[in-house]
């Protein structure tokens, strides 16, 4: 953060009392931790009451690291520094945040949807210019105190920031955005994921269109045309739209996609005018994502030449469509960081391009969070494996015997349904045949790192 004097940083916190060493208002703050192993000198500590321990206790710690304030919600014993005190450290954060962005006038990207906003946020970084000119969310910190921590760890090298931007429920993105104003927006995709807050997927498309509501007439909306439900909430916007998709109509869309052993290439088609691109990554559904990050350079005047060469020099994501080398000659497909059914149908459609008829082979976990549609959604995903061809599909967990029952049905004829992940590793050795490509896909929660493990490493 641009440094302020604890009693600039006092007053935007709206501190209700400040005690402990007076002699330091007028020193600077420089920064915000909540961690004190993270604390730099002259950071602010700010104590959170959380589920595991509570940050007041660790004070005093934090002024011997080097803090030069510390915020708390309730009143501590220290051996002297500066102890502001608020009515709740997360608002105070989140002010601090606020102000921080009212400093800041560089484009500021949000990036929401249902589906790939870390992927979307990592290629729009990478087209601002990477971790040297750009502040993006660092893994999934896109939450109410994932923000505003983010926000606050500007410095003056940056000149962009890419914020993700989470939710479970309506109100939230708002308030997101109250904090960050961004200027420039983009939804990816209205999935199904958290519907069961958000009642169906009108109100999740709603619930997301709170960033284009958001959005100045000055800034920009970039939205997926390729979604019905995005087309249908665009009006909501006073900014201009870009769309993207693959629909040749869309502003922004891509032609002559063809697969390599080291990704895809295609050509961009950007109002007109275009561009070849490399992307180091598989899936039409990363194609529409870094659709999406080449609208953000076209809005903010990178030429396409430059936005080309980033995209291809991007570095893989954990555990998000990772090509492994299995045992016996297979190759793995590690999607385990997390599942929807617009997710997991994204990774069929891939586990199809990259492997012959006979040797795609989909491990599917339980999808969480889905509420009434969780038989609905599991069993879509089992029939669009059964579409794209899957010769043998292992269904891991409760839910996903719904996936196992709609594979079957739909014709696939090697389907076996493992209720727990134990179950599932003891039967791998006997199940999976040699060169086959083998799709490991589930929600966070299920673990699937296990079974990739036992996929990739001997005993
Ligand atoms: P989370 O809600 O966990 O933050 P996210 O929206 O940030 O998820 P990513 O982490 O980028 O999404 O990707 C998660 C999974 O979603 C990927 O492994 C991939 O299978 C899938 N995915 C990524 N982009 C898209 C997309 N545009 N459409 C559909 N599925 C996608
Ligand atoms: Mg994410």
């Amino acid at each position: 953060m641009i440094p302020i004097t604890v009693r600039e940083f006092a007053k935007i916190v709206h501190a209700t009392a400040v005690t402990g060493d007076d002699n330091n208002r007028a020193v600077t703050v420089s920064g915000v931790q909540v961690d004190t192993r993270k604390i730099q000198p002259g950071d602010a500590f700010v104590a959170f009451e959380g589920a595991q321990t509570d940050g007041h206790l660790f004070v005093n710690n934090a002024f011997d690291c080097g803090a030069s304030v510390a915020i708390v919600g309730k009143p501590v014993k220290t051996d002297g520094g500066c102890v502001i005190q608020v009515e709740a450290p997360l608002t105070a954060i989140q002010a601090l945040a606020k102000h921080e962005r009212s400093t800041f006038t560089g484009p500021v990207v949000g990036v929401t949807g249902s589906n790939g906003k870390t992927t979307t946020k990592q290629m729009v970084a990478a087209v601002l210019g990477g971790a040297k000119s750009c502040l993006y969310t660092q893994g999934n910190f896109n939450n109410e105190l994932g923000l505003p921590l983010t926000i606050l760890q500007r410095t003056p090298a940056h000149r962009a920031m890419v914020l993700e931007m989470g939710m479970r429920g309506f109100g939230q993105i708002a308030s997101l955005c109250d904090i960050a104003q961004p200027n420039i927006g983009i939804i990816t995709n209205i999935g199904q994921s958290h519907i069961e807050l958000l009642g169906s997927q009108a109100g999740i498309a709603k619930a997301k269109a709170e960033l284009l509501a958001a959005l100045p007439a000055s800034g920009c909306a970039i939205l997926n045309q390729d979604d019905d439900f995005l087309v249908q909430v665009a009006e909501q916007t006073k900014a201009p739209v870009i769309w993207y998709g693959l629909q040749s109509d869309a502003d922004v869309h891509a032609r002559d996609i063809t697969w390599t052993k080291e990704g895809m290439r295609f050509t961009a088609v950007v109002f007109g005018q275009t561009q070849q691109m490399f992307l180091p990554t598989y899936g039409h559904h990363n194609i529409l994502n870094a659709l999406a990050a080449t609208a953000v350079g076209h809005a903010t005047d990178i030429p396409l030449p430059q936005i080309s060469e980033r995209l291809a020099a991007l570095e893989e994501l954990s555990g998000r469509l990772n090509i492994l080398q299995g045992k016996d000659q297979t190759t793995i497909i590690d999607d385990c960081y997390n599942a929807s059914p617009l997710s997991v149908t994204a990774s069929l459609n891939v586990l199809a391009e990259l492997a012959p008829e006979n040797q795609r082979i989909a491990i599917l976990g339980d999808m969480f969070e889905l509420g009434w549609f969780a038989e609905q959604g599991h069993r879509q995903v089992g029939e669009h494996a059964a579409q794209v061809g899957v010769s043998r599909l292992m269904a891991v967990g409760d839910d996903a015997r719904w996936i196992a029952e709609a594979a079957r049905t739909g014709g696939v004829k090697d389907v076996i349904h493992a209720p727990t992940v134990e179950t599932a590793i003891s039967q791998l050795a006997a199940w999976i045949e040699p060169q086959t490509t083998v799709l490991v896909k589930a929600s966070r929660g299920m673990h699937l790192e296990r079974i990739v493990a036992a996929l990739t490493t001997s005993e």
